[in-house]
């Protein structure tokens, strides 16, 4: 039948992988997106259970619903929260926030006020992607508020942090040289976070000096390499994920299956490597509702095609499927429709 598969087996491989390979950093699981297309409530309860304390949650909705699953305990980071109603939900949740504008520092403390609540927050510089986050010029008088609103007991300063663009080892390495600045600018104002975090996947993995106290990391938990990157087998993670498709005809000319564009399947993508039985066959067909692949011989109506995978059958990962298309893994994963079923195993 058509089904994402998500081996939770392998998601706790790989998280024990990662963290092994960051420690003495701790991990924040990233699961935005529900947790890029895997699910959310079965990737957080598998990763408390494999001693993961850390989310990153992206939005208040997500933060909250990690909270709703797994009860008090575990630390649940939000990044983005856009109005007085995102922060009341954070506080309610008693979620960290990472806060990277002066003006949402001044409604938190409204907020704080009315809930009599000391709110954890993580405060962001911009080191150069521009997508949120404090200009440095304006860093030194952000820490000293946050300095002041700590001495009165409305926020708690654990963390200080950034998001760096992961594309070139001399851009990020400028990002890091602001972030480095940002704390120390910090530290003269009396800050001084318990948590630093800087890196997301791929620096986490091949830049120590990225991992400060904590790594951010989404794709490599799941199993996803980034583009350009080093393969699956070299970094020790596989796929959790594996969608295949049931096959509905079988003709002369191709195999037809039942996954389309609808489904999620980018239609640029005719013409590229999908498993079968048989092994690697070609997609030669995308449509909204069905696809055309290959035949084999003995295709059956009871037989599936992988589309994307571990490589069992044939097929790729879904990093070999975005980069045939100019994107990034987790842009093909986040895509699969919620339409299709997830089964767990493991
Ligand atoms: C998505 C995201 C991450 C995780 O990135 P991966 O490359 O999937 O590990 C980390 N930090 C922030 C701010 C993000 O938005």
């Amino acid at each position: 039948m058509t089904a994402l598969h998500v081996d939770l087996a392998a998601l706790t491989a790989n998280l024990d992988r990662v963290r092994s390979t960051v420690a003495p950093a701790e991990l924040m699981l990233v699961v935005k997106d529900d947790a890029y297309g895997h699910g959310l409530e079965p990737v957080v309860r598998t990763a408390a259970a494999a001693g993961v304390r850390w989310f990153g949650a992206f939005d208040v909705r997500t933060g909250a619903a990690v909270r709703a699953v797994l009860g008090d305990g575990p630390r649940i980071f939000a990044w983005i929260a856009a109005s007085r109603d995102d922060l009341d939900a954070a506080i309610a949740a008693d979620l960290d926030l990472g806060i990277g504008d002066a003006g949402l520092l001044e409604e938190l403390v409204d907020a704080a006020r009315a809930a009599h609540a000391t709110v954890r927050v993580h405060l962001k510089i911009d080191t150069g992607l521009h997508r949120n986050g404090v200009r440095p010029e304006a860093w030194p008088a952000f820490v000293r508020r946050a300095a002041q609103l700590q001495t009165d007991g409305i926020i708690d300063v654990v963390g200080v942090w950034s998001h760096i663009a992961e594309a070139s080892n001399a851009e990020d390495d400028d990002a890091r040289a602001v972030f480095e600045r940002a704390l120390g600018e910090a530290g003269a104002a009396g800050i001084h976070p318990s948590v630093r975090h800087l890196a997301a996947s791929a620096a986490s993995f091949v830049r120590p000096e990225f991992r400060y106290d904590m790594v951010r990391v989404g794709a490599f938990c799941y199993g996803i390499r980034s583009a350009g990157g080093p393969s699956a087998e070299a970094s020790g993670l596989r796929p959790i994920a594996r969608w295949d498709a049931a096959v509905t005809g079988v003709a002369e000319d191709g195999v037809q299956v039942a996954v389309g564009a609808l489904h999620g399947l980018p239609s640029a993508l005719e013409g590229a490597r999908v498993g079968s039985p048989a092994g690697a066959r070609r997609l030669t067909a995308i449509g909204d509702t069905h696809s055309v692949v290959e035949t084999w011989p003995g295709a059956a109506a009871c037989d599936t095609v992988t589309i994307f995978g571990a490589g069992a059958r044939g097929e790729g990962s879904s990093t070999d499927l975005a980069e045939l298309i100019g994107t990034i893994g987790e842009e093909i994963a986040v895509r699969v429709s919620p339409q299709v079923p997830r089964i767990y195993e493991g």
